[in-house]
């Protein structure tokens, strides 16, 4: 299918201003994201925090000369672009995405629900693809904006398309409907997950029932089947127990796939089924209820597309599990590595490029990709477009693994390509070719089809040693960003803390994240925190809060600017900007209003005004005080009064000084409790890292950090035996405890020993037996069954928090996050 901007025009029923017989292949959506301009069409949407037509001029500047807005703009700015005036931007593009939906007829296999829907279409289509050529949604795209992205992949060769869909509000079903139009419809389980935009679960399903209007059969689990149901499609279940009957009712009817047992053995199950009269055994590679129950709503699907018991046998036993995150890892010579295997469609592929792009900054990007299977695509399109991402992303160095992407690069030797390129025939001769000094500070990127085995690179790259690690969720961190944004006045700035290593997180990954999201200012505590984060690309503002002299010479050089909080600092500093002859050069005042650690008391306030009003070389960009107990009600009298003397101290410095600049006062818990504090910027820190104390549930935040290592070793131990130092801990009755691989080196305080601490292994807590070592603690895993040496153990996480990590050691999260040994690697998520 190809669409020129005419034929867009009809389908928007939009005039369109401008001239122009472009053909359109690319929705953009994401200013980042473009990989052709010429053929690409920009819809502006409107975030929390800006305007959808703020981000035109960047992507006009990119080349790109279509656009769909709604709001008014002034397109005389933007002679040569072609603009599409809508009345909201979201539903002309799902208008687009449905009109080319409709032009197929293959069957499209539509999911929905409140849990595993990623799962569930990523297993069907391992279970589904050597039969036919799938279209299916990349990664979690299910929103508003994915779900139209999904369904424009779709072309002609493609034989059955499998899309996620999801909702977290009342009315928003009825457009992804018509972008999908499912033919069959698949529920996951519906939870409680994302209730806040409904009224209660009814109105949730009822919602989401929406999906499968033109349905003719939807698929769901049997405890799942809502009495509010009411859908025109034939139901069909999976269960263990007789369908609920009404009283008139006498025959016993079953779900149509009936569970009849299930037996859990080391890292499978064995479930014995029924459906339509015959049994059969199945033999799956799990054995949690989550993955069981997503398990079973696949083989459904398939047993409804008429697949025979035995090949469904075959084919579940060989199911993956599904990793859909993008896992930045550390790699060799300082290298980071992304693996980004598990998808095989261009969005993915694009998406792994740009976050490896905005990580990478200046180091080079090398891609080690194998032929991308199962597209449905003629193979020189593929590839031109593939080589076209590589180029608009920067990648210096391309390792081409498998005879398709060879043949291309080969045919097209001369065409002028900005990376360099090695062509491989198979996995085995890339390693062959291998070696360490390849990869120097490089960030490489691994995308392998299933079949070309990329896991053995990777192993290769990583050369991994220590088994604990920190993920650190930047998806997370923006989310939580914008949670706390939502908060602020319309123009109110936001300075982010990364002081400390980015409370332990990375202070580079995590600047750059923030950097990307447009934060106003960074700040950290010292100036050599700054030097790393200049080096790792920082181009942003930068606070420095304990200048000394020996800093002075790195401070001016990065362009960091100092906080100064007594004369001494502040005459020091005048001096040297003096020496160099440099003017007007931007610095912090901090207030002392009661914190009493830095600052100018408010009884130098009239003398500092004056030094500064006559002197050029200093220029004040803001004036700072902290609190010192924001997070305290009881306390409310006493910060109130810092805040008043913050903000009469401001004044007077401000109208000595003849001009304006920054003020603020808050942080994390400031912002949260009330907004008369926010002044024009906040310090947002811990919420940033979702780990804050406020008990309030007003504000959603999501968990950034998960520290989690394995389990070393198992052993039964009699009762009345002690384990760990000093003997101390005495066994009550025959024990099972697991050797586990962290200790108080890691940052796993001490505190948490006997049984202070829990862990969280194979679905369960586990407390802590005896005293931490150095290295390494033992847990009581008696009564969670079967656990074995090379077990994940979560230390904190989803199910674990820092805060009752904080609690158990007598401290708060911040030194639990801090404390976190660089030993410890970090791995960052993008989801
Ligand atoms: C660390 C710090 C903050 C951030 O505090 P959070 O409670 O983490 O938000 C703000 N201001 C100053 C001066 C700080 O030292």
């Amino acid at each position: 299918m190809q669409y020129l901007l005419n034929d867009i025009a009809a389908i928007l029923q939009q005039p369109m201003q401008g001239q122009s017989n472009a053909i359109i292949q690319y929705l953009v959506t994401d200013s980042r994201n473009i990989v052709d301009p010429t053929q690409s069409i920009f819809f502006a949407i409107k975030g929390p925090r800006r305007t959808g037509k703020s981000f035109i001029a960047d992507v006009y500047q990119q080349g790109v000369r279509a656009f769909v807005i709604d709001e008014p703009i002034d397109i005389s700015e933007f002679s040569e672009g072609v603009f599409f005036h809508v009345p909201n931007t979201i539903k002309a593009l799902q208008t687009i995405a449905a009109y080319h939906r409709s032009k197929f007829s293959i069957p499209v296999i539509g999911i929905t629900g409140s849990n595993g829907k990623t799962i569930v279409k990523e297993w069907l289509y391992q279970l589904l693809q050597p039969d036919f050529n799938i279209v299916r949604s990349p990664r979690s795209y299910n929103s508003q904006i994915g779900v139209p992205l999904s369904v424009w992949q779709m072309n002609a060769q493609h034989e059955l398309g499998i899309f996620e869909v999801g909702i977290s509000a009342k009315g928003e079903m009825q457009a992804l409907a018509e972008v999908v139009q499912p033919t069959m419809g698949v529920f996951t389980n519906i939870g409680d997950a994302h209730n806040e935009g409904f009224s209660n679960v009814e109105e949730k399903v009822e919602e989401k029932t929406k999906l499968f209007a033109d349905a003719s059969k939807i698929i769901i689990a049997s405890d799942y089947i809502p009495t509010a149901l009411t859908t025109k499609a034939t139901i069909i279940s999976w269960g263990s127990k007789p369908l609920p009957s009404s009283a008139s009712q006498t025959i016993i009817r079953f779900p149509d796939l009936q569970l009849i047992s299930q037996q859990k053995e080391n890292n499978s199950t064995r479930l014995a089924l029924k459906y339509q009269e015959e049994e059969f055994q199945l033999q799956v590679p799990f054995t949690d209820e989550a993955s069981l129950q997503n398990l079973l709503t696949c083989v459904l699907v398939l047993l409804q597309l008429n697949y025979r018991i035995s090949v469904i046998q075959q084919r579940v036993l060989q199911l993956t599990a599904v990793e859909m995150r993008m896992q930045l890892r550390r790699a060799i010579n300082q290298s980071y590595l992304l693996n980004d295997s598990y998808s095989n469609d261009k969005i993915s592929l694009s998406l792994a490029l740009q976050f490896l792009k905005e990580q990478a900054n200046q180091q080079p990007i090398i891609a080690i990709v194998s032929d991308i299977v199962n597209t449905g695509e003629p193979a020189e399109q593929l590839y031109h477009q593939v080589a076209q991402m590589f180029s608009s992303s920067g990648v210096k160095q391309l390792f081409a693994v498998g005879p398709e992407i060879c043949q291309y690069f080969v045919k097209h030797q001369k065409d002028h390509f900005p990376f360099s390129i090695q062509l491989f025939a198979n996995t085995q001769e890339v390693l062959q070719h291998l070696h360490e000094t390849m990869f120097q500070q490089s960030y490489i990127l691994l995308k392998g089809a299933r079949k070309f085995a990329f896991e053995q690179l990777a192993h290769w790259l990583e050369q991994q040693v220590h088994q604990t690690i920190m993920e650190i969720n930047l998806t997370a961190m923006v989310h939580n960003l914008k949670a706390y944004q939502s908060l602020l006045q319309p123009n109110t700035k936001l300075m982010a803390m990364v002081k400390a290593f980015g409370y332990g997180s990375g202070a580079g990954e995590v600047a750059r994240r923030l950097q990307q999201q447009q934060v106003d200012y960074l700040t950290v505590a010292y100036a050599d925190e700054g030097v790393t984060l200049r080096k790792a690309g920082i181009h942003l503002p930068i606070m420095v809060m304990s200048a000394d002299e020996y800093s002075f010479d790195a401070m001016v050089n990065y362009s960091l600017e100092p906080e100064l909080f007594s004369f001494q600092i502040l005459k020091a500093f005048h001096q040297y900007i003096i020496q160099q002859g440099l003017q007007q050069y931007p610095v912090h005042i901090k207030l002392n209003t009661g914190m009493n650690r830095l600052g100018f008391d408010i009884a130098e306030i009239d003398q500092l005004a004056n030094w500064f009003s006559n002197q050029q070389a200093l220029r004040v960009k803001s004036v700072l005080s902290h609190l010192a107990a924001s997070e305290d009600e009881k306390e409310d009298a006493f910060t109130q009064q810092q805040v008043d003397l913050f903000s009469r101290s401001c004044n007077s410095i401000e109208s000595a000084l003849g001009y304006g600049f920054i003020k603020h006062i808050a942080n994390t818990a400031a912002i949260r409790r009330n907004p008369n504090w926010q002044f024009n910027m906040v310090r947002l820190g811990i919420g940033l890292y979702g780990a804050d104390n406020i008990h309030q549930a007003n504000l959603p935040l999501q968990k950034v950090a998960t520290l989690k290592t394995t389990v070393a070793q198992v052993r039964a131990i009699k009762a009345g035996e002690t384990v760990s130092y000093n003997r101390s801990g005495v066994l009550q009755r025959d024990s099972i405890i697991a050797t586990v691989r962290i200790g108080y080196a890691d940052g796993y305080p001490r505190r948490m020993g006997n049984g202070i601490g829990n862990m969280f292994v194979k679905g369960k807590l586990a407390p802590t037996v005896g005293k931490i070592c150095m290295d390494m603690c033992m847990i009581d895993v008696t009564d969670i069954p079967n656990v074995q040496p090379g077990d994940p153990v979560e230390i904190f996480g989803k199910h674990i928090s820092i805060q009752e990590v904080a609690k158990g050691a007598g401290t708060i999260s911040y030194e639990i996050m801090t404390g976190i040994s660089l030993r410890v690697k970090r791995v960052y998520i993008e989801e």
